[in-house]
């Protein structure tokens, strides 16, 4: 058993749909022998791969969430030939506090994997998924969204690995989701994520951002659902076919996708997502916060492309992420 003091209060290898928690303990001045209650459905029938399916890693996230309600509460044991491990909320008291990092320790959940059996809560939380369920998983599905300070076009993507084989089961599986872009991921920091931690334990990994600014759409909370079914389906753990949808591939090739603000001050955009931007086209800009008749600081395109995320709220700080372009990419295979 491992040294984390997390407990599922379901089996985790039972027959049939359960719903339970994970319970972190957790001891503090309102609760002496308190814990967390992490939401968890398990749905298994049979033999059959395992997929592992979060949301909330980020706590102001919703895409997840709801698809993964809509999920655990429809999909029955029968429909499933393997198992299913749902956790909507894996980030639960960022969740509930509606923030990206935790509350509790002010970790940020997806720089905190493989986490630490005898570190902070969150630390305790990454170090269950490292150390427990991923190993149990062959495939593992962990949804993003914007949150409150970012908003994306909707995309499902994977990572560039060293294993290509690897890679191209992951870009099946994200092909399989539909969202209507699909992207080759780069990350600003992949250190300590839990994308890196699955992806390193050799498993098929789908990641997405479907939206933003701290809320869903009917549109993207559907793009969620529709692509959870769609990679249950490709994984044939779930019965029926892939719900096929058009999905354009996009591209993040290098570190100049990314433009970050240098002063603070009042966000003017001139671009919006999906927009097509040419090299040095003005894409924001920033407003001074605090005097009339100076002269905006303008933020250009390092590069071609189309924008696939931006700075949601009005004001900035100098080092925002103010935009991201990406660039139409090649189909991957
Ligand atoms: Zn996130």
């Amino acid at each position: 058993m491992s040294a984390n003091p997390i407990r599922p209060t379901i089996p985790l290898d039972g027959q049939g749909k359960a719903h339970g928690f994970l319970r972190l303990p957790y001891s503090r001045n309102d609760s002496a022998w308190g814990s967390v209650m992490i939401p968890l459905t398990v749905i298994a029938n049979g033999d059959g791969p395992t997929a592992l399916l979060t949301g909330a890693n980020h706590g102001d996230e919703y895409e997840g969430p709801i698809a993964l309600q809509q999920l655990a509460w429809e999909i029955e044991p029968q429909q499933v030939s393997g198992r299913v491990i749902i956790v909507p909320y894996l980030n639960y008291p960022a969740f509930r506090a509606g923030t990206r990092v935790s509350p509790i320790d002010q970790v940020n959940m997806n720089r905190a994997f493989p986490g630490r059996p005898d570190g902070t809560p969150s630390q305790k939380i990454a170090n269950y998924f490292n150390d427990v369920l991923v190993p149990m998983a062959d495939l593992v599905l962990d949804y993003h969204s914007g949150g409150k300070t970012l908003d994306f076009l909707p995309y499902a993507a994977a990572h560039y690995l060293d294993d290509k084989d690897q890679q191209a089961k992951c870009v099946a599986a994200v092909q399989a989701f539909g969202a209507p872009y699909t992207m080759m991921m780069l990350e600003i920091d992949s250190v300590g994520m839990f994308d890196t931690a699955v992806e390193e334990q050799g498993k098929v990994f789908v990641t997405t951002e479907l939206g933003g600014g701290g809320t869903a759409t009917a549109r993207s909370a559907e793009i969620a659902i529709r692509g959870a079914r769609n990679v249950l389906c490709h994984a044939g753990i779930l019965a029926g076919e892939v719900e096929t949808a058009d999905s354009i591939m996009l591209d993040m090739p290098g570190d100049d996708c990314f433009h970050f603000a240098t002063r603070d001050g009042l966000l003017h955009p001139l671009v919006d997502l999906g927009d097509e931007v040419k090299s040095g086209q003005a894409l924001a800009r920033i407003w001074p916060p605090d005097r009339s008749g100076v002269e905006p600081v303008e933020v250009t395109a390092n590069r071609d492309g189309i924008l696939a995320a931006r700075h949601f709220p009005g004001l900035v700080q100098s080092g925002d992420c103010l935009a991201v372009i990406a660039v139409t990419g090649e189909k991957q295979g």
